[in-house]
């Protein structure tokens, strides 16, 4: 046999091993697939969910569609001991929390799944976290995609808001009242604690490691701040960075009171009398909303978040001079931004 065609043989021999490498791994691949993430679609507008090419989903008229997305890398936003249920969690919880800031209702979600290894205990704890709060807020996963290489999870979310409602960073006036839902600085204790950094009692550990691990979207005060809220943006990164990037698209400026900034009482007793306000104002994670609203609006919003059960606070007002101010026991200070975390920065 000549050796080019001794060379020719191998090859078609490797690529119908190739072929049939695939199709096992394939085989597996949507076998996964079916088990952990093939659920019965609930919403009416699905016409195609998984197992196609493509989905297809059938907004209602006069909608506009908000599309959001986010990666979570082991390592950076989660670490290899974290339960899988509450990587699933908050995979879906952290893009849910975008489509409340922008008073979206979510519709859809795909999810793009990066394994080192099909590790089913791993996907059955993370699916079953996903598709909990998918269920909780009728969000339908209707397709995505699972590739092996290092832990990461990307997850995009779909919602609807109708034509023209979507609030957005550049809306807020000067005058407008800046308002806060929930309480600030949990996560960011809970984060402080498992690296070490604080030791707290067990009973405000678990409350704010349950804050860092398992986020609640604010969907509902999301949905009753159209029409509403100046501007809104969700705290992920920190009040003072998300609060910065309200104020640089909207080209205006705001003071804080610090003393109404709402802590929980976990927080307050792992205080005590000193509020670490940096940690406060710069820690992120909380998932709460931080919103403007004009004083003619403030009678409807304090009586749509009653209703809803949701805690809101006025913590300061947006005014035409630039800059970020506090002020502390009557004395007002500038506030450095912080840029929140850079994933690029330089080392
Ligand atoms: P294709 O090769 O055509 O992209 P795949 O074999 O990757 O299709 O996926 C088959 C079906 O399963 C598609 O409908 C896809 O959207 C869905 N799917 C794949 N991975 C996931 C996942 N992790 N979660 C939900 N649906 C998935
Ligand atoms: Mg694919």
């Amino acid at each position: 046999m000549l050796s080019a065609e001794r060379a020719c043989n191998k090859a078609k021999r490797r690529a119908a091993l190739n072929a049939t490498e695939k199709i096992l791994s394939m085989a597996c691949e949507s076998e996964l697939i079916q088990r952990y993430f093939l659920t019965k679609p609930q919403r009416a507008d699905v016409v195609v969910g998984i197992g196609d090419d493509g989905a297809v989903v059938r907004p209602p008229p006069q909608q506009d569609l908000v599309a959001s997305v986010d990666t979570l890398n082991e390592g950076v936003h989660f670490s290899s001991r974290t339960d899988p249920a509450a990587i699933g969690h908050k995979a879906l919880a952290v893009n849910l929390s975008d489509l409340a800031a922008m008073g979206a209702e979510p519709a859809w979600a795909t999810l793009a799944l990066t394994l080192p290894a099909p590790d089913e205990a791993w996907l059955e704890g993370f699916s079953q976290g996903l598709l909990r709060l998918a269920d909780q807020f009728k969000v339908n996963l209707v397709g995505g995609d699972l590739t092996r290489g290092p832990l990461s999870i990307t997850l995009q979310v779909i919602g609807l808001v109708p034509h023209g409602m979507a609030i957005c960073r550049k809306g807020a006036r000067a005058g407008e009242l800046i308002f806060v839902t929930g309480t600030v600085g949990d996560a960011g204790l809970g984060l402080a604690a498992t690296q070490n950094a604080r030791e707290l009692a067990p009973r405000n550990l678990d409350y704010c490691l349950f804050r860092l691990d398992k986020p609640a979207p604010r969907i509902a005060a999301g949905l009753a701040l159209r029409g509403i809220a100046g501007a809104a943006i969700d705290i992920s990164d920190g009040l003072s960075t998300d609060l910065g990037r309200i104020l640089d698209a909207s080209g205006v400026g705001a003071s804080i009171e610090l003393a109404g900034i709402p802590l929980s009482a976990a927080a307050r007793a792992v205080f005590d009398n000193e509020v670490d306000w940096n940690l406060v104002l710069n820690a992120g994670d909380d998932y709460e909303l931080l919103f403007t609203v004009p004083a003619a609006g403030v009678d409807t919003l304090k009586r749509q978040l009653v209703w809803l059960d949701c805690p809101v606070s006025h913590i300061g007002y947006i005014e035409q001079r630039a800059g970020l101010r506090y002020t502390k026991q009557g004395v007002t200070h500038a506030l450095e931004v912080s840029t929140g975390y850079d994933h690029f920065a330089a080392s």
